[in-house]
């Protein structure tokens, strides 16, 4: 089976998070999303909700599976018998960082593969901080996050 994980905070998850999940659904026998339980920035959704999120966020893709993990990605991978990681990339600004730990997680784990993803151009202005901002200043979440979650950020943010 070849198995991809997808990792990152999803905090929460976006339109432009789910336009990869599904592109790379059609890739790959099983794609995991795996969010980063050590992340440095102070997230506003706890582990678990975030999970809660994806999960409604995915209900209609067969082949997602929604997990978590803390210390290296790449034990993560071994750990599931996962071979790619995906990344996907908004802009050159994205770029340097994720080349960097793409170049570190080869020289941990040689057998483990990135790939990245572009986005899609109507999502490349997308990420969870943004949709934050919007949100917390009453603006519309309309088209940037799955409509079932749309009301759950609204609540957390007041
Ligand atoms: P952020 O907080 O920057 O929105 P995450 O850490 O949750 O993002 O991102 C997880 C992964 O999803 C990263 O590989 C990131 O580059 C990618 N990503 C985030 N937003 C988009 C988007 N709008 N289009 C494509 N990829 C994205």
């Amino acid at each position: 089976m070849n198995i991809a994980v997808y990792p990152g905070s999803f905090d929460p998850v976006t339109n432009g998070h789910l336009d990869i999940i599904k592109r790379a659904s059609d890739i790959f026998d099983k794609v995991i999303i795996s969010i980063l339980e050590n992340n440095s920035k102070e997230p506003l959704f706890t582990v678990e909700e975030r999970i809660e999120l994806l999960k409604r966020s995915t209900s209609d893709i067969q082949n997602v599976v929604i997990d978590s993990f803390s210390g290296l990605l790449v034990n993560f991978l071994r750990e599931k018998n996962a071979r790619v990681i995906i990344k996907g990339l908004r802009a050159v600004s994205d770029f340097e960082y994720e080349f960097q730990m793409a170049l570190m997680n080869s020289k941990l784990a040689p057998e483990i593969e990135t790939l990245f993803m572009m986005t899609s151009s109507k999502y490349s202005y997308l990420s969870s901080s943004i949709v934050k901002e919007v949100a917390k200043h009453g603006g519309s979440l309309n088209e940037l996050v799955p409509e079932e979650i749309v009301g759950e950020i609204y609540k957390k943010v007041n």
